[in-house]
């Protein structure tokens, strides 16, 4: 008899919405973390928008939210801006949250919902029966424990080791990699009701960031395509020129430094196996064109949660019954990621001169949505030249 239903490597938001949908269903849950604190440190800009929340039963508590914003400010290379209102502007902007109070807080509802939790245990083997994942062990204080289970679930983000370890395929080409590089600063005079995203050459392949954490402070940062870094310390380099050459953010001090990576792929082919499943950054579910993952992650979890919930009472966790789970997510994210991977191929070719044109159309035509296709939309009418290689978008 296994120990319990389910064990969820990993209490990020991806693993404790899982944890949670699957125990409120009814399922016998465990969920192992590797840190001592979860959500700390903190490794994102913080960025989300408040439309998805209720789809997937989240209740912000005070301490979660830092800063609500009006909506994004997306600035060209030529220092020119659009500003879009925080309904249109996508899954990034609304709420620029704090991760330390916003990940305890999912947590808590996967613990409240009948899931047990170990922190400062790390999974470090998956145990197989056959051709079946059958467990995990896990590392605890020193202490090496095998936990049997139905189905392990993989919630251990970026750098996930369980999907390779149960041989599914998760590489990732360094073109489908951003490396990231964040200061909390200090002292600075941002806008703080807007998140800002630069665009252009200052982050090649990628976008500079500034989401306000409150009057004074915010979250500075910038991805970077690893196939545009001649060194690891380039990331770095180019934030410290970026707020060095500006006259808002020079005076600033920083709190606080992340680093980190996240994938910009297109969805990779399968996300479960025999006893196994993977969900959230783990499962490549990151916007490739944003790197934000934090509703994905949440909307992937609570459907793998739901759909282990029934396997754990039909007692069935064979790649074809949690094959529900896989329909199921990519029914309301694939098409979204597959467009905008398309979309980030072209994007880091563009010059900053075309950046600007973009920018200035989007300000003389206005745009209803940050979707890819609406942007795409309203450039056409000034610049057909410029969308004639996105065709297939329109
Ligand atoms: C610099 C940066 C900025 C970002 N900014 C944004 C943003 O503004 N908005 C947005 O939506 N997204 C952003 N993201 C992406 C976002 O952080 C992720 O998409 C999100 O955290 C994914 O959640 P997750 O639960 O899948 O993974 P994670 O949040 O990474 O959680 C994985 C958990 O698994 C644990 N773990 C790993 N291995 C093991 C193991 N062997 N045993 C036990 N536990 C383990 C880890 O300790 C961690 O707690 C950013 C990412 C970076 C790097």
């Amino acid at each position: 008899m296994p120990d319990y239903d389910v064990v969820v490597v990993g209490a990020g938001p991806a693993g404790s919405m899982t944890a949670k949908w699957a125990a409120r269903n009814g399922a016998k849950v465990l969920m192992v973390e590797k840190r001592q604190e979860i959500g700390s440190p903190v490794r994102c800009g913080e960025g989300i928008s408040r439309s998805w929340l209720d789809g997937v039963g989240i209740k912000l508590d005070g301490k979660s939210v830092a800063r609500e914003v009006k909506g994004a400010k997306i600035v060209a290379p030529n220092g020119k801006a659009f500003y879009l209102s925080e309904k249109m502007a996508g899954n990034e902007v609304g709420i620029v949250i704090d991760r330390v109070f916003f990940d305890k807080l999912l947590a808590k509802d996967a613990v409240k919902a009948g899931a047990d939790l170990m922190l400062k245990t790390s999974a470090v083997k998956l145990l197989k029966s056959g051709n079946k994942v059958a467990g995990v062990r896990v590392k605890s204080f020193g202490q090496t424990r095998d936990v049997k289970a139905g189905c392990v679930v993989g919630a251990d983000g970026y750098e996930s080791q369980v999907g390779r370890w149960a041989g599914i395929d998760t590489s990732l080409a360094p073109r489908d990699i951003t490396s990231c590089f964040q200061y909390r600063l200090t002292n600075i005079r941002h806008e703080p009701d807007y998140c800002e995203f630069v665009l252009g050459s200052r982050a090649p392949g990628g976008y500079l960031w500034i989401f306000p954490k409150n009057e004074d402070t915010a979250n500075v940062g910038i991805g970077m395509q690893l196939t545009k870094l001649k060194n690891p310390g380039d990331v770095k380099k180019h934030l410290d020129k970026f707020i060095e050459g500006d006259p808002r953010l020079r005076k600033g001090k920083p709190l606080e430094l992340v680093s980190g990576a996240v994938s910009i792929c297109a969805p990779i082919d399968k996300t479960v196996g025999n006893g196994i499943l993977l969900v959230g950054d783990a499962a490549r579910q990151i916007d490739p064109i944003t790197g934000g993952g934090i509703s994905n992650s949440c909307k992937a979890g609570k459907i793998a949660g739901e759909v282990l919930a029934k396997a754990a009472k039909e007692r069935n966790f064979s790649e074809q019954s949690l094959w529900r789970y896989e329909k199921r997510w990519r029914d309301l994210l694939e098409n979204h990621l597959y467009r905008n991977w398309m979309a980030k191929e072209k994007l880091v070719t563009l010059s900053d001169d075309t950046f600007n044109k973009i920018i200035t159309a989007l300000n003389e035509v206005g745009v209803e949505k940050m979707s890819t296709l609406a942007i795409l939309k309203a450039i056409e009418t000034r610049h057909p030249d410029l969308v004639r290689e996105f065709q297939q978008f329109l």
